[in-house]
């Protein structure tokens, strides 16, 4: 069925269709009817993956809190010595405690460690693989990479294969919050720059690793700077397409120093069509690029991450059994969503459960 927009020019619409969407489109699309917005988006959605919606399988496991970063809205760190660090062993029994659940995949992501060495996050990646061999390992964001190959005086490259050889199969692309400099001088001033998260997602790519794509939006940031990060992402994507997915993030403002600021602004957080607008917006600036757009269940709540498919997404991201970082900044949920409660929530959304892996094939 052709859709008529009455406030969308057809050259927008034809731009966007062919993936050749600009910047001034995407702002003028995220200040366009809203609800032209959404079906253009939806259009695009069923275009690229028709009415499956996926989930995985997986737990999350933070491996320490401990960190010596500064960021303004992280809630979760712990920089004195009441921190936690996982040993090895622990952190395989962890992996070991759900095989029942089938997992596929196992995400492991934590602070930044003032003296963590490159020869524990191998161990850790080793001892899982040989305990659990059939896991699919996702692993360390881009800003644990840049830090373990600088405290250990190693090439972000060659620190990318070591880990790899011992069996790392992806990384999240988490750590990207915006890719303006401008606004990670303001919430993350001692996080690697824009260019240096490009830098590490593009190597790792180059080595074999697939990457996820994330952008934490609705804190100090501008709907430009927001246009300007997914079309980062769509860079990245037609240089090495191995990225998997993109997953908006809405700002979580409890227990931080960004979220007072915020909060002096007059905002309580993102809203509900915000969420929606901004999940729309990724589905069609990525349209032709990046084929997973995922509504986050922990940050959305699980009701508006079911309406979000009929707004551009098409996964619901994963069971992850344990869930710290969101939680700690104010989010309602984040222990632990079964299979059984993901294909309910997506068969009464009318669409058809699928379980994927992390590479996003049909299991
Ligand atoms: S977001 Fe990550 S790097 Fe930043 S302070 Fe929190 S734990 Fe550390």
């Amino acid at each position: 069925m052709k859709i008529e927009y009455s406030s969308i020019p057809d050259e927008i619409v034809h731009r966007t269709i062919q993936g050749e969407c600009t910047k001034d489109d995407g702002i003028y699309l995220f200040n366009a009817d809203p609800f032209e917005l959404f079906a253009l988006a939806d259009s695009l959605r069923y275009e690229s993956v028709g009415d499956d919606v996926t989930y995985i399988i997986n737990r999350n496991i933070n491996y320490t809190n401990q960190c010596m970063g500064t960021c303004g809205f992280c809630a979760f760190r712990n920089s004195n010595e009441t921190g936690y660090m996982y040993t090895i062993n622990e952190i395989v029994e962890k992996v070991k405690e759900n095989t029942d659940l089938n997992l596929t995949e196992i995400c492991i992501q934590g602070g930044l460690v003032p003296d963590i060495s490159l020869d524990f996050c191998k161990e850790m990646i080793e001892s899982i693989r040989s305990e659990v061999p059939d896991i699919h390992i996702h692993a360390f964001s881009p800003m644990e990479i840049y830090h373990i190959s600088k405290i250990n005086n190693i090439s972000i490259k060659n620190t990318l294969k070591e880990l790899k050889n011992s069996g790392l199969d992806s990384m999240p692309g988490t750590a990207a919050e915006i890719l303006s400099d401008r606004v990670r001088e303001k919430v993350c001033p001692d996080k690697l720059t824009t260019d240096e998260w490009v830098d590490v997602v593009k190597l790792a790519h180059g080595t074999g690793i697939p990457t996820t794509s994330t952008m934490m939006y609705g804190h100090l940031e501008t709907i430009e700077e927001r246009v300007d990060h997914i079309l980062t992402i769509r860079d990245i994507q037609k240089e090495t397409n191995g990225i998997t997915e993109f997953v908006p993030l809405p700002f979580m403002l409890s227990n931080n120093p960004v979220g007072e600021q915020v909060k002096k602004e007059g905002r309580f957080g993102t809203t509900g069509i915000e969420d929606l607008k901004t999940h729309a917006l990724a589905r069609v600036l990525l349209h032709g690029y990046i084929n997973n757009i995922q509504a986050s269940w922990v940050k959305l709540g699980k009701k508006l991450a079911q309406i979000a498919l009929y707004y551009g997404a098409n996964d619901l991201g994963g069971t992850l059994i344990e869930e710290n970082i969101s939680k700690s900044a104010g989010a309602s949920e984040g222990e632990y969503l079964s299979a059984d409660e993901f294909k309910w929530l997506i068969k009464s959304a009318g669409k058809t459960p699928k379980q994927r892996d992390t590479l996003y094939k049909i299991i």
